[in-house]
C-alpha cells in the first residue's frame, strides 16, 4: 500500500527524544510569563501599621498605606508590572451613591500618590467600581431600592475614574459592568485633559461563585440580591464576548476577562476576536483553591500555582492579574 505523506513522516516519530532530559524540555519549552506580565491585586485600608491577614487568601493582607509601601518594597524587587488597588474603606465612609469613591484625599487617591513617590517603575492600576463604598454593596445606584440604575451610575463611576487620573493612576479599570461605562469614562478623561491615561476594562466579568474569598478581603458582599443582572452568565459565552467587543468600540485600550482559570476559552475567544491587549483576572477563588488543596496536602503549592498561570498565559492573556504575583520568585525561581 502507498503511504501517504502524512503517514511517512509520522512513522518513525518518538517523542519522547524530546522529553529525554531537562535540557531539551527547556530548550523546546514556551518560556514561563515573566514578571513584568504581573499585575498584583492589593487591599488598601485606613490608618498606620495595619498588616491584616485575610484568612481565605492565605499570603494576602489587608494593608494600611506605609504598611503597603514596606511589602512592596520587597515584591518590586521580583520585577513584576504592577499592581491593582482596591480599598476597604470604614463602613462609617460609605454611603448610597458611593461618594467616597471619587475623594480627592481617598484612599485610593493617597496611595496612587505614594506608590508613584517611592516606586516609579511601578504601573498602578485602580479598580473603578462603586461596590467597596456603597452603603448596600452594589456597583452602582439603586433605583425603587432594589436595582442598580445603569445611566445614573455612568457619571459617579466616571467621576470616580477621574480622581484616580488626577491622582497619577496609569490605568483606570472599570469593573461595575455598567452598559456604556468605557465610553463615558473615556470622555470624561479626555475633557479632563488625561488623554494619556490607560483604560482597561473588565470586559467580560462572569458572576461566578469564585468571587468568595475577595469579598471577604474587600468586604463588598451585595447587602441583598446579587450582581447576575450586570454581570456575564457563565452559560452565555457569546454575550460575554460581544461584551469584550463592545467595550473595544467604546475606546478600551485593554480588554480583561474574569475569572481567568475557569475561563480559559472566553481568554482565547477574546484574544482571537481582538489585536487589543488582553488581560485575565486570576480571581480569590482561584487562589484559594490551590491554596486549600496544598494546605490539604493534595499537591505541591508552588507547582500547582505555576501551572495555572502558565494556562492563562498559554490562552492568550497578554496581563495577568493574580495575587501569585507578591511571591512571583518562588514560583517561577530564575
Ligand atoms: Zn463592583
Amino acid at each position: 500500500m502507498k503511504k501517504t505523506i502524512d503517514s511517512v513522516s509520522l512513522s518513525g516519530l518518538r517523542l519522547r527524544r524530546t522529553r529525554l532530559n531537562p535540557a531539551i524540555r527547556n530548550m523546546l519549552a514556551e518560556p514561563f510569563p515573566p514578571p513584568e506580565k504581573f499585575i498584583w491585586p492589593v487591599f488598601v485600608i485606613g490608618g498606620r501599621g495595619q498588616k491584616i491577614p485575610i484568612e481565605s487568601m492565605p499570603g494576602q493582607f489587608r494593608f494600611s498605606i506605609d504598611e503597603l509601601l514596606k511589602a512592596l518594597s520587597l515584591v518590586a524587587e521580583s520585577g513584576i508590572g504592577g499592581l491593582m488597588l482596591f480599598a476597604v474603606p470604614d463602613d462609617s465612609l460609605k454611603t448610597p451613591d458611593g461618594s467616597y469613591a471619587w475623594k480627592e484625599n481617598g484612599l485610593v487617591q493617597k496611595a496612587i500618590r505614594e506608590i508613584r513617590k517611592e516606586f516609579p517603575s511601578l504601573l498602578v492600576f485602580t479598580d473603578v467600581c462603586l461596590c467597596e463604598y456603597t452603603s448596600h454593596g452594589h456597583c452602582g445606584l439603586l433605583k425603587d431600592g432594589c436595582t442598580v440604575d445603569n445611566d445614573s451610575t455612568l457619571e459617579l463611576l466616571a467621576r470616580t475614574a477621574v480622581s484616580h487620573a488626577e491622582a497619577g493612576a496609569h490605568c483606570v479599570a472599570p469593573s461595575a459592568m455598567m452598559d456604556g461605562q468605557v465610553a463615558a469614562i473615556r470622555d470624561s478623561l479626555d475633557a479632563e485633559s488625561y488623554t494619556d491615561t490607560l483604560l482597561m476594562s473588565y470586559s467580560s466579568k462572569f458572576a461566578s461563585s469564585m468571587y468568595g474569598p475577595f469579598r471577604e478581603a474587600a468586604a463588598s458582599a451585595p447587602s441583598h440580591g446579587d450582581r447576575k443582572s450586570y454581570q456575564a452568565d457563565y452559560r452565555n459565552p457569546r454575550t460575554a464576548l460581544l461584551e469584550s467587543i463592545l467595550d473595544e468600540g467604546e475606546g478600551a485600550d485593554i480588554l480583561m476577562v474574569k475569572p481567568a482559570q475557569m475561563y480559559l476559552d472566553i481568554i482565547a475567544e477574546v484574544k482571537r476576536t481582538t489585536l487589543l491587549p488582553v488581560a485575565a483576572y486570576n480571581v480569590s477563588g482561584e487562589y484559594s483553591m490551590i491554596h486549600a488543596s496544598a494546605q490539604k496536602g493534595w499537591g505541591n503549592l508552588e507547582d500547582m500555582a505555576r501551572e495555572s498561570l502558565c494556562s492563562i498565559r498559554r490562552a492568550g492573556a497578554d496581563i495577568i492579574l493574580s495575587y501569585w504575583a507578591s511571591r512571583y520568585r518562588s514560583i517561577f525561581p530564575s
